[in-house]
């Protein structure tokens, strides 16, 4: 079938053509074969980068190339361990190297797998939701608002479908859909309206279709093939670091220099004092740190979608550390989302609901606490019928007991009405459904047509004050009253009472039709209504909720309710939250409509609260935190929600209830659509920007320790402390793993005690910076130390050199161990807090201790069997570290102690 003639088929024809049925869809049985035939429905990703690509790209590096240069120099003038040893160095390296790498591919690319998204399909007469990857030509895919299209997809049902185009057509109007036949083959894309393409998104309404083609023969399919392979993201830290590393580069240039003139006209051997040089360069340039910071983030990632929250984009783990304000939904986010129906408004009677959970049990007592009998009051048997009949959730007995299938506002409804013996089935079958305008959270209303004896009703449910607005009639004691100011008056005062309770309130009006109107919209059909009654239910907290914005308080971040509900509802739910306090402000969408963007800049930092938001609201309110310079982490789920969650630093999007579009517009995924999982997430962010801090504290304390060493020992004439080789092997092989360790710490005790940290701080301040010049110095001092002391024992210049091989080496482990804690003392946070630096300390230990100890290497590593009293003196100089930094922290907490008391 030529693909340009979908669009012009009935749909019987179609339905012959692709071999299914436009109601049941395919049997499992024919989407296997069809799979086997057309393969997975999936874009073509370029292939995984090859081993052999990942060892040349580690074998590029400018040091790597010196060093093999290095060795291969060594090798011609026949220093042939040097040689060897230098390349075994380069293998090390570019393994590990390799190592952190694939680690770190492997992270993000089972992150992606963790956010597969699915498509909703008709197979068998069942409906069900699949992988994308699995759908087929002929499968019957259904689409809701919010949705990406899976394929494409010729439509054969659509209500009120609208679909944005944008990353097909370039046009950002949304398009509305429709199924009529279009005669004309040459139809543009855009105007193909019968059809809907993989890629785009359903902005409003719902619909269902037949998938014509899918994977590489879609037309976004087409175009993936000549779109590039998107650059890799490069994280502010990452780039800051690469900044750094050039600093780093220069300045070692410059000091290798003066180093290597320095030897040589002191009259040491120049090859001898060239391939110290190049060592030390080596020794310098903390080559290592941009892999450990991708494998530190990419670690820290996986970790956090453990506890829930997946982040879509590397660089989001950074910015989650520097969060102010957390803008929350309330439904779903703070609330548990399980509403039930505890009172009921109609005729001037206040009723109320018993029962509990969705389990359909349950009476409906009056004021008097008499039990009032649905049966027999037409009234109240219209309101629950009504609000059955507009709703589509589904209420389901499965193992678990009772579960609402839908939107938990509607399945709430329908709880009610079965509690009073209304169920589905019978009512859709007596009153079919004949037309609708779906829901939409600008309109914060929706409509059916239903049949109703002989004519057709409408029932529109919604936020009371918007329905109010369209009602001219009341239904009172069996008869349609005009409904005046003063009553209008009266139900809003009754809605603000169960409101102020933290009831969330729905308001059901009907109209009589003589025919379903003939293309019903907001504008003619949601008006001249007549109000049947309130439904008011309870959305329980989320237990956690409470003491997470505790945990907020504390660490200086703001919480703040944004919410569809009405007001009072938010204010109530928010007060009992913590979030909402005296003093605080509270702000309802009509008023800030009102606002200009000053007037709500100059009152964001005092609301705490905002009801009856739009999603256009959403996004000048992110606006307005962040002209104060906020970091604004925002939460969403609907697909008007996308730009509010791109324009926010953090945009978070639901896991459960978010639609396509807001997830792939968001920086983060909750996959448990909990409030108390960003606070986690947030903790974790910051954790790990304080780690990577730790792994290049380390990492450039060592390498400052080893300049130190080397450039003083030279400039005093006492020549190098370490020989080249020495040099590299600390530097390459025994510095990396804890490096590497540092950046998996627990959290530190009191890391959401603290103000967030301010996004412009560079990585070295707050102490870092100081801390590396200082503590290297120490190290370098110390090595130096013993060097010195063996020469003036009268040892070989062996001996010496290898008391300071052994010393920088333990020097540098013991040291590891310092920088676990920014405060706390090594000893409470207890030695063995984390396994992985204790593993890592092992290892380059034992390394260590391999090329010390085994006489056959010892020949490449100019190293020499030690005396017992030689050990002695490298431990106990080793451990001076250890006592300095744990006295300095000390110190330090009892100034910040003083400081807090005082
Ligand atoms: P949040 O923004 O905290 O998630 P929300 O669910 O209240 O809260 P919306 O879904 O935008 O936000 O709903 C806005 C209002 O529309 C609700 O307060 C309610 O009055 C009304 N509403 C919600 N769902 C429905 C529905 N299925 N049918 C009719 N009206 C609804």
């Amino acid at each position: 079938m030529r693909e340009k003639l979908w669009h012009t088929m009935e749909i019987e024809d179609l339905s012959t053509a692709l071999g299914t049925d436009p109601e049941r869809g395919l049997s499992s049985a024919e989407v296997e074969r069809r799979l086997q035939e057309f393969g997975p429905n999936a874009l073509k990703e370029p292939p995984p980068r090859s081993l052999f690509s990942m060892v040349l790209e580690q074998l590029k590096e400018v040091l790597v190339l010196i060093l093999i240069v290095a060795a291969v120099i060594s090798g011609v003038l026949g220093e042939w361990a040097d040689s060897l040893v230098i390349l075994l160095i380069v293998v090390l390296n570019t393994i590990l190297g390799v190592y952190q790498e694939r680690k770190a591919e492997q992270a993000l690319q089972a992150l992606k797998r963790m956010t597969r998204p699915t498509a909703k399909v008709v197979r068998g007469g069942v409906v069900g939701e699949v992988e994308l990857e699995s759908l087929v030509p002929g499968d019957v895919v259904l689409l809701d608002a919010g949705d990406s299209v899976p394929a494409d997809i010729r439509l054969t049902a659509a209500v009120s479908l609208r679909m944005n185009e944008s990353s097909l057509t370039g046009e950002s109007v949304p398009v509305e859909k429709d199924v009529g036949v279009l005669p004309e083959e040459e139809v543009p894309l855009g105007d193909r309206k019968n059809m809907a393409y993989m890629g785009t998104t359903v902005t409003a309404g719902h619909g269902c279709g037949i998938v014509v083609v899918t994977g590489m023969n879609t037309q976004i399919g087409r175009i993936a093939q000549l779109i590039q392979e998107a650059p890799q993201e490069v994280t502010p830290l990452q780039r800051r670091l690469a900044e750094l590393g050039k600093v780093l580069g220069i300045g070692a240039g410059v000091l290798v220099l003066v180093v290597f003139l320095a030897g040589v006209r002191q009259g040491m051997d120049v090859l001898g004092m060239f391939m110290i040089a190049i060592s030390l360069a080596v020794a310098a340039v903390p080559e290592g740190l941009p892999a450990v910071v991708t494998v530190v983030l990419a670690l820290g990632v996986t970790r956090m979608s453990r506890r829930r929250a997946v982040v879509r984009r590397l660089s989001a783990v950074e910015t989650l550390g520097t969060v102010t304000v957390i803008c929350s939904d309330k439904t779903g986010t703070l609330t548990k989302n399980e509403m039930t129906v505890v009172h009921l408004y109609t005729e001037g009677r206040m009723l109320r609901v018993t029962g509990a959970g969705y389990r359909p049990v349950g009476d409906f007592v009056d004021e008097q606490e008499t039990a009032v009998d649905p049966a027999a009051d037409k009234n109240l048997r219209l309101l629950l019928l009504g609000g059955l009949l507009a709703s589509d959730a589904c209420l389901e007995n499965g193992e678990n007991g009772y579960r609402i299938i839908g939107d938990p506002t509607e399945g709430a409804l329908v709880v009610a009405a079965a509690k009073a013996g209304i169920v589905r089935e019978e009512a859709e079958r007596e009153h079919p459904r004949l037309a609708e305008i779906p829901f939409d959270s600008d309109r914060k209303m929706m409509t059916t047509f239903n049949k109703i004896e002989d004519g057709v009703w409408s029932f529109t449910k919604g936020a009371p004050d918007v329905v109010l607005e369209r009602c001219t009639g009341i239904l009172q004691e069996g008869e349609f009253r005009p409904l005046d100011e003063v009553s209008k008056r009266r139900l809003l005062s009754v809605n603000s009472e169960l409101a102020s309770r933290g009831e969330r309130v729905l308001a059901l009006a009907a109209r009589l039709w003589p025919d379903v109107p003939a293309n019903p919209t907001s504008e003619n059909a949601e008006r001249d209504l007549i109000f049947l009654g309130y439904f008011a239910m309870q959305d329980p907290p989320r237990p956690e909720v409470r003491k997470a914005v505790d945990v907020c308080k504390r660490a200086g971040i703001r919480t703040v309710m944004i919410t569809g509900d009405h007001l009072e509802t938010a204010v109530a739910i928010a007060r009992a939250l913590g979030i909402w306090q005296e003093g605080n402000g509270a702000l309802s969408g009509d008023r800030l409509q009102k606002m200009d963007d000053r007037q709500l800049e100059r009152e964001v930092n005092r609301i705490t609260v905002y009801a009856r938001v739009s999603p256009e609201d959403k996004l000048r309110i992110v606006a307005a935190l962040k002209a104060h310079n906020h970091i604004v982490a925002m939460t969403g789920d609907g697909v008007n929600d996308a730009p509010a969650l791109k324009r926010a630093d953090i945009g978070v999007s639901m896991g459960i209830t978010g639609t396509e579009v807001a997830k792939e517009a968001s920086d983060m995924v909750l996959l448990d659509d909990n409030f108390a999982t960003i606070v986690n997430a947030v903790r974790e962010g910051r954790t790990i920007y304080s780690n990577i801090r730790k792994s290049i504290q380390y990492l450039l304390s060592c390498n400052i320790g080893e300049i130190v060493a080397i450039f003083t020992a030279v400039l005093l004439g006492q020549g190098s402390p370490l020989t080249a080789i020495q040099i590299l092997w600390l530097n390459l092989v025994t510095d990396s793993l804890p490096a590497l360790a540092l950046g998996v710490e627990p959290p530190e005790n009191g890391v959401m005690e603290q103000p967030p940290r301010d996004p412009q701080e560079g990585v070295l301040s707050g102490g870092v910076g100081w801390n590396i010049l200082w503590q290297g110095t120490m190290i370098g001092l110390i090595s130096l130390a013993v060097y010195l002391l063996a020469l003036s024992q009268g040892r070989t210049l062996e001996e010496a050199h290898t008391m300071t091989f052994a010393t920088m080496a333990l020097v540098q482990l013991v040291h590891s161990f310092n920088i676990r804690s920014f405060r706390d003392s090594l000893f409470t946070i207890g030695i063995g807090t984390n396994r992985y630096h204790l593993s890592a300390f092992a290892i380059s230990l034992s390394l260590q201790g391999v090329v010390l100890f085994i006489p056959f290497l010892r020949g490449f590593f100019d190293t020499v069997m030690l005396r017992p009293g030689d050990w002695l003196t490298v431990l106990g100089f080793s451990l001076i570290p250890l006592l300095v930094v744990e006295t300095t922290k000390a110190f330090g907490r009892l100034k910040q102690g003083r400081l807090q008391t005082g």
